[in-house]
């Protein structure tokens, strides 16, 4: 609806699209609400995935671009027809942050929010010490860590390509896609795990850093003194996690044949 006419959306939508829009720009369209057109033809996580074709993809990746997505008040336009806005990538985090200011408005001091893969710490536990966040092996079930952080007051949400995929023609395709390629993000990353103050943002960047990839990454985080990261890739028969250098002290290994490093920005 909202190409042929302004649309109004509430007042939650507006702030969600713009959180939306600030981390598209900052992180210069990796991470980008307009996915819309190239997750529909996926169809990833529905009844009917399939493969895209080349002439399909061309066509709908023409069509993604943040800076179509036009706010004017409580009504959003977007510029072009066929365009569509996906917030999959952020309305966790969003959620999350929502039931997190409920829970702290009712006068809540200790609570874990977990809306799967996004999990909020508020305050520490019952006995004072932190909350325990477990980062999944991408390998294994889930419940199976590689580690885990110790947080309070922190947000702490993984993107991995273990949470939705389908496999064709032997090949795994999952849900995390590249607006560049239209095609599931090919960054050698498994997971990223990002700790934030607001979820919205965690969600928002895991999405963003596992499409740019760990270099790319790294250079960004620069630029974001209160992001910390955990990357985890596989290495011939191991996992590498690296640890930003201001959750480092705060990570501890479990698989014992993972290896962990310090990342410094
Ligand atoms: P999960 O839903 O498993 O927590 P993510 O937060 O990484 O995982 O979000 C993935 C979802 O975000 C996809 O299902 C899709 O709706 C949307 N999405 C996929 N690729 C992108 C992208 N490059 N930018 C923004 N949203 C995306
Ligand atoms: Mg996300």
């Amino acid at each position: 609806q909202a190409v042929k006419k302004a649309v109004p959306v509430s007042s939650e939508t507006r702030q969600l699209l713009e959180i939306a829009i600030q981390w598209a720009k900052a992180t210069h369209g990796a991470f980008d609400p307009t996915v819309a057109p190239i997750v529909q033809l996926w169809g990833i996580g529905g009844e009917h995935p399939r493969i895209p074709a080349d002439n399909e993809l061309k066509k709908a990746i023409g069509l993604v671009d943040y800076r179509d997505i036009k706010i004017s008040g409580d009504t959003v336009f977007l510029r072009r027809t066929g365009q569509g806005v996906d917030l999959g990538g952020i309305a966790k985090g969003y959620a999350a942050d929502r039931v997190t200011a409920f829970l702290r408005s009712h006068g809540v001091a200790s609570a874990l929010i977990d809306l799967g893969g996004n999990v909020v710490a508020i305050g520490s536990k019952k006995d004072k010490t932190p909350w325990n966040i477990g980062i999944q092996n991408p390998g294994l079930p889930r419940g199976n860590a590689l580690g885990f952080v110790s947080v309070t007051d922190r947000s702490v949400v993984t993107s991995g390509t273990y949470e939705r995929f389908f496999e064709a023609n032997g090949r795994r395709y999952h849900h995390i896609l590249s607006p560049q390629t239209g095609a599931p993000a090919v960054s050698g990353l498994e997971s990223v795990t990002v700790v934030s103050e607001r979820s919205a943002d965690g969600d928002a960047l895991s999405t963003a850093f596992f499409v740019m990839g760990i270099q790319n990454a790294t250079e960004l985080l620069k630029d974001l003194p209160d992001i910390e990261a955990i990357f985890v890739r596989r290495e011939k028969d191991r996992y590498r996690i690296e640890v930003t250098e201001g959750i480092y002290d705060r990570f501890t290994l479990l698989d014992k044949t993972a290896a962990v490093f310090r990342l410094k920005r």
